[in-house]
Parts: structure tokens; C-alpha cells; sequence
């Protein structure tokens, strides 16, 4: 039994949500204590015990300690079964975190498989549809399986209410390295909004418009969504390169202004763009699951995260696979897995 203290490293829902992947995938039955020791309030939240009731439904795993604010909890697999199935997250949790979960071990499957998940579609701390689909799908999409997502309802916190619906033909994993991120092809910058002062999203849009002089003036849009599926916000500023897509989001919060929302997101694409990175912090820590089950990979990004480090912890715990983080003379990094 493999036993991890989920407070070591970025101590988050990302360890819960990688080892069930892990071990759906090598068969290796783990247990966690201090789960979410990192986080002011510890323990599974509502979005955690979703992923893991849907580890456990497509891996015939069974599960101790699986409750709301729980601090330890255990998880032995079974076999993985490809196929149909809906995941609901009761409040506005991530649909992005179950996918998370689920996607490497029916990415290896022997069937394919048809997921619909409902819940938040772009929450805050969470990846959000866009970026799954436009940034990390495409690169997967390159390792052999043909994964395609499609949003049917936005859903924002508190209220949640989104839909995904997720199509996954297995293919076994290959490597691919990922270290130049090709020539520019496109930018635009939305503001997403729904149920909510259009003057909100016109605010963030004309600041992203000034912090990001050398954008085409017609890369800056608002779309405004039906008022059922608010209230809610994000700004999203995407980059397609040759080779992959970057997307920056700034999330609405109460509290928050638009200008500073703007200002933040285009402060943190100006720093993408400025270096020569195929990966952003979050797609970095994202490949390092399917990388490190295809075998190996590697990919340079600006500067690892507490989250891949902690990734690259957890992997090890199970795989015999080693991550190497290697600082390079133009500054990037260089992530390596063997
Ligand atoms: P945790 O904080 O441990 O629950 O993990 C959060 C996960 O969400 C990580 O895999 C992050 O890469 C991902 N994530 C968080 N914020 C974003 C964002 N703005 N865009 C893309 N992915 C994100």
C-alpha cells in the first residue's frame, strides 16, 4: 500500500486527484492522511469526493474514508471500464478537476468512452473549458488518444449548472517532446459574461486592450452569455502558436475589479509571451501525468510550480519514473521525464 501525507509539497486537491489516476492506471492500491493539509480548510470538499466517486465508478474501486471533510481516506482499484457515464458536482466544484481524474486511466482503456459532467465550467483554482479544451486536449490529442470536449452550458460559482460532454477514444500513450512552442498564429482576448452589468465586462475588456498594445484591435471581443447561466465572468487571453495554446484567465470575483482582473491576466500573458516557454505553469503541470505514463517526455516552461513538483512527487510514488526540472541559460526550464 502506497502511503502519501497530502500535506507534503503544494499539499491541494491535485495529489487526491493524481493518485486515483495512478492507481486506477498501475493497479497500486494508496492511502492519503492530511489530505488538503496545505489548504486553509483542509480535508475533501464537495468537487474532491465527486473526482473520487468517479475514479471509483470507472475503476470498480473501492473507497474508505470518502465524505465531506474528510482527512484521510483510502482507495484500492479495480479494472477500468470504458463507457458511458455523468458525473454530477452538487455545488459549483470544477468539471475540469473530475475530468482531471478520469481522463488518463479511459485515455488507456480498451473501449471508448462518453463522459457528461456537470457542475462549474470555469471556476476559479480550476482549469477552465477553454483551456481544456484549446490547450491541454490538443497536446494529449498528439500523444495517440482522440479526445474531443464540447461546453453545452457555461457554469460559473456559486451556482454552477454547466455541462460538459467529453468523447475519448483510447490509444496507447506515446512520447512527445515539446520544447519550441512554434511561429504566432492567432491572440484574442473574450470577456464571458452572463447575468451580470455589460459596463463590467467593457471595463476589463478596454484595460486588457490597453495593457496589451501590440494585440490586434480586433482580437478584443465580449460575449454575452443567457442570463440563466450567470451570474458569472472570466476573461480569457489565448495565444495559438504552431505548436500549442496558451490561455491566461482572469475570473470575476466579487471584490475584484474589472480593471485589476484585466491588468492581471494581461500582466501574466505579457510574461508567456516574453519568453520562449511551450508551457504555462498550469499546462505544466498538467503534462506531467500523461508524460510520465506514456513512458517519458519533456517540455520547457517559464518556471515550475509547487504543483509539478508536487506532480512529479506523486508520479514517482507509483511509477518508476523520475522528473527532472533543469534551469536553462536563456532562464526557461527544461521538465524532463525518463
Ligand atoms: P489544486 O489546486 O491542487 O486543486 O489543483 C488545481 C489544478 O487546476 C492544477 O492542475 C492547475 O494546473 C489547474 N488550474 C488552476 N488554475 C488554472 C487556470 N487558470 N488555468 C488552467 N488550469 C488551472
Amino acid at each position: 500500500m502506497i502511503v502519501i501525507d497530502g500535506s507534503e509539497g503544494e499539499g491541494g486537491g491535485q495529489v487526491v486527484r493524481n493518485a486515483c489516476a495512478l492507481s486506477l492506471v498501475t493497479g497500486a492500491p494508496f492511502r492519503i492522511t492530511n489530505i488538503r493539509g496545505g489548504r486553509e480548510k483542509p480535508g475533501l470538499m464537495r468537487q474532491h469526493v465527486t473526482a473520487i466517486e468517479a475514479a471509483c465508478r470507472i475503476g470498480g474501486a473501492a473507497c474508505e474514508g470518502l465524505t465531506v471533510g474528510s482527512s484521510e481516506m483510502a482507495f484500492t482499484p479495480g479494472k477500468v471500464v470504458p463507457g458511458e457515464y455523468k458525473f454530477a458536482v452538487g455545488t459549483a466544484g470544477s468539471t475540469g478537476l473530475v475530468l482531471q481524474t478520469v481522463l488518463m486511466p479511459l485515455c488507456l482503456a480498451d473501449a471508448p468512452s462518453r463522459l457528461v459532467l456537470e457542475g462549474g465550467t470555469h471556476n476559479m483554482l480550476a482549469p477552465p473549458f477553454d483551456f481544456i479544451e484549446r490547450s491541454f486536449l490538443p497536446i494529449i490529442n498528439r500523444m495517440g488518444p482522440s479526445v474531443t470536449a464540447r461546453i453545452v452550458r457555461h457554469g460559473f460559482y456559486p451556482r454552477g449548472g454547466g455541462r460538459i460532454e467529453v468523447e475519448i477514444n483510447p490509444a496507447p500513450l506515446r512520447r512527445i517532446d515539446c520544447l519550441a512552442r512554434g511561429a504566432l498564429a492567432t491572440r484574442s482576448a473574450t470577456m464571458l459574461f452572463a447575468a451580470l452589468p455589460p459596463d463590467i465586462a467593457n471595463r476589463a475588456i478596454g484595460t486588457a486592450r490597453k495593457a496589451l498594445p501590440d494585440w490586434p484591435e480586433d482580437a478584443f471581443a465580449v460575449r454575452e452569455l443567457p442570463v440563466d447561466q450567470g451570474p458569472g465572468t472570466i476573461l480569457m487571453l489565448e495565444a495559438e502558436y504552431g505548436h500549442v495554446t496558451e490561455i491566461v484567465s482572469g475570473f470575476g470575483k466579487l471584490g475584484v475589479s474589472a480593471e485589476r482582473l484585466a491588468h492581471t491576466a494581461a500582466h501574466r500573458m505579457r510574461g508567456y509571451e516574453a519568453s520562449d516557454a511551450f508551457a504555462g505553469p498550469y499546462l505544466a503541470d498538467q503534462l506531467l501525468l500523461p508524460m510520465a505514463l506514456a513512458g517519458g517526455g519533456s517540455f520547457t516552461t517559464v518556471k515550475p510550480s509547487q504543483h509539478s513538483r508536487t506532480a512529479a512527487d506523486i508520479i514517482a510514488r507509483f511509477l518508476d519514473r523520475r522528473t527532472v526540472f533543469e534551469q536553462q541559460a536563456s532562464g526557461l526550464h527544461l521538465v524532463r521525464i525518463d
